[in-house]
């Protein structure tokens, strides 16, 4: 496997890296001046990979690959999960943390964009063996962490307490207890109220304010959502209390359709027993069905690449909201746009999470903390406020949201790259 940067760079490369670049060679005709400086997007700022050795249960020993990368750093430290999962790749990471600089910009947060992740299934790891490897990962990649310069927090396949052990890791190792290093920590080490439910109370808010910058009420919407996780089970959660229908719902153990809505609270009810929707009532329908179902809007919080040139043109919904990371394949949302479907991406759909992230570190750097109240009204008052500027940027342009999601978080980018100037 050739993990070079290099072989990343080239635009021929389809996976993730390749969708980010081509989304960067699409809004450089609207960068006006900046456009000189957009190459500085188009290359990580710096690229590491660590080996990660630790001792099995059973007395072996074990290695596996660890990455962290700064994509850009020009707004602020990197700021950008930690995903464990055995398709993780250097141009993975390479991807996630270039959308991080994007979310960050987009949201104006005062973060550059980073991403790291090992190449594990934790899921054959035990308790021990996941704080083993957790703790050295987090010594590897010490000299590129810190709350003044990086800044992880929770993805794929990692949580509150693998945040604990980075935390308490970092804070040895630097002699003093530093709560600020890491976010999406447990409330009793520095941890946010409201960082849990964050992202899919933000899809929630921008989806609401993209259906009314369409004329539409959500109360009176029918939503489908793919993923009742951490993003769409909350997300869910909103649209159901705000009188929207819930009509179609997939996870990975099923398909279910309902054209007089689901009963939410017992659906959220089921999930967090079952930790599935099987078995749930409801008509059980076709894995592929679930695009083709009749419903206005239409969420994907679960995967990447879930909406592709084979799906994109049975969808119904007049809008879609992307509350995973990459669910739309650049084929796909060409289709989309030439049907009329608005699309809301994912680097601001799903930015409330990175957004009360950033409430977290405030608050462990001010050792004051706010209420949940606080922290929902600010988070809803930045992520309706980023939609309308996005909203104006895409009619003032003739463009779709996406482009302008791009021009808006490029331009900030670039600006900030612009006046800092190259050194020497
Ligand atoms: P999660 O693990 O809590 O939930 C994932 C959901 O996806 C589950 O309901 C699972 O059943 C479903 N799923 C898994 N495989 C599936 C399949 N093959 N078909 C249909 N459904 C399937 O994850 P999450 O935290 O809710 O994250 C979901 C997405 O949102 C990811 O793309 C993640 O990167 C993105 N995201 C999450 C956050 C966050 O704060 N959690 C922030 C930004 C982006």
């Amino acid at each position: 496997m050739n993990h070079s940067v290099a072989s990343y760079l080239q635009t021929d490369n389809l996976g993730a890296w390749g969708t980010y670049l081509e989304q960067v060679d699409r809004v450089t005709p609207y960068l006006g001046h900046l456009s000189r400086w957009v190459e500085t997007l188009k290359r990580p700022k710096r690229t590491l990979i660590v080996d990660v050795p630790i001792e099995l249960d059973n007395g072996t020993i074990s290695h596996y690959e660890g990455y962290r990368v700064h994509h850009n750093l020009s707004r602020g430290p990197g700021k950008g999960g930690i995903r464990y999962h055995p398709d993780v790749t250097l141009s993975e990471v390479m991807a996630l943390s270039a959308w991080m600089s994007i979310k960050t910009a987009v949201v104006n947060v005062p973060f550059g964009g980073a991403k790291g992740g090992i190449r594990v299934n934790p899921k054959s790891l035990s308790l021990g063996e996941l704080e083993r490897m957790t703790r050295r990962f987090t010594s590897e990649i010490n000299m590129m962490i810190g709350p003044q310069k990086d800044i992880p927090a929770p993805d794929v396949n990692t949580n509150e307490q693998i945040m604990a052990w980075m935390m308490d890791t970092y804070s040895v190792n630097q002699g003093h207890t530093s709560t600020g290093v890491v976010t999406g920590k447990p409330i009793a080490l520095g941890g946010s109220l409201g960082r849990r439910d964050a992202t899919g109370r933000g899809v929630f808010v921008v989806a609401k304010e993209a259906y009314e910058d369409m004329g539409c009420d959500v109360t009176q919407a029918r939503i489908a959502i793919q993923g009742l996780g951490n993003v769409g089970g909350e997300a869910a959660r909103l649209f159901a209390k705000s009188g929207a229908k819930i009509v179609a719902i997939q996870d990975h153990s099923a398909t279910l359709y309902n054209p007089n809505g689901f009963n939410m609270p017992d659906l959220l009810k089921h999930v967090s027993i079952a930790h599935e929707i099987k078995g749930f009532e409801g008509e059980s329908i076709a894995v592929d069905s679930f695009w083709s179902a009749p419903c206005d809007i239409l969420i994907p919080a679960a995967l990447e690449s879930q909406i592709t040139k084979l799906n994109a043109q049975s969808i119904q919904a007049k809008l879609i909201v992307e509350g995973a990371n990459g669910p739309t394949t650049p084929e796909a949302d060409d289709i989309l746009q030439e049907k009329g479907v608005v699309v809301v991406p994912d680097v601001i759909a799903n930015a409330g999470g990175v957004t009360v992230s950033y409430f977290e570190w405030v608050q462990d750097f001010s050792s004051f903390f706010w209420t949940e109240e606080e922290i929902n009204q600010r988070l809803d008052k930045i992520m309706t406020d980023a939609f309308r500027g996005i909203s104006y940027v895409a009619k003032t342009n003739n463009v779709s949201l996406r482009t302008a999601t791009f021009i808006v978080g490029c331009e900030r980018i670039l600006k900030a790259r612009e006046m800092r100037g190259l050194y020497p």
